[in-house]
C-alpha cells in the first residue's frame, strides 16, 4: 500500500513538472516572439482589425506618425535594414534614421517591403527626386 502511494505520488509530481516545463517553454516563445520587433508587428498586424486598418489609413499623416502602429511597424523596419540607411549605409550613430513608405498603398497595414530605412539626407533626397518627376 504505502509502494502503491509512493508510486502514484511520484507520477504526479512528474507529471506536475511535466506541466511546468511546457507552460515555461510556451511562455518562452511568445516572449521570444515580442522581443524581436520583426515578429512583434507581423503578429500586431494578424491581430489588428479591418476597422482599426481603416481608420490608421484615413487619419492625418501627421497623427498617424503617432500611433501605436507606426512605432511598431517602424521598430521592425529599423530592426531589419540594421539600423543603417538603406541607401548609403550610415549607421543611426552618424545620422538620425528615418522610416520612408515606399508605397502609401497599404497604409495601416504595411508590408515591411513597403518600407525602407533612409538617414535624414538620403530621405531627403528621395522626396525631391519623387517630386521632380511627378
Ligand atoms: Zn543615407
Ligand atoms: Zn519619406
Amino acid at each position: 500500500m504505502y509502494q502503491i502511494l509512493m508510486i502514484s505520488s511520484l507520477y504526479i509530481v512528474f507529471k506536475f513538472c511535466d506541466w511546468i516545463i511546457d507552460e515555461v517553454g510556451e511562455w518562452k516563445v511568445k516572449s521570444n516572439i515580442f522581443s524581436n520587433p520583426i515578429l512583434r508587428y507581423e503578429y500586431y498586424k494578424a491581430s489588428s482589425t479591418s476597422r482599426k486598418m481603416k481608420k490608421l489609413k484615413r487619419m492625418p499623416y501627421n497623427e498617424y506618425l503617432k500611433t501605436q502602429h507606426w512605432e511598431l511597424a517602424r521598430s521592425a523596419v529599423l530592426k531589419r535594414d540594421e539600423n543603417k540607411c538603406a541607401d548609403c549605409g550610415k549607421p543611426k550613430e552618424e545620422l538620425p534614421l528615418e522610416v520612408h513608405h515606399v508605397t502609401y498603398n497599404r497604409r495601416g497595414k504595411e508590408n515591411l517591403e513597403d518600407l525602407i530605412t533612409l538617414c535624414k539626407d538620403c530621405h531627403q533626397e528621395r522626396h525631391f527626386i519623387s517630386t521632380a518627376f511627378e
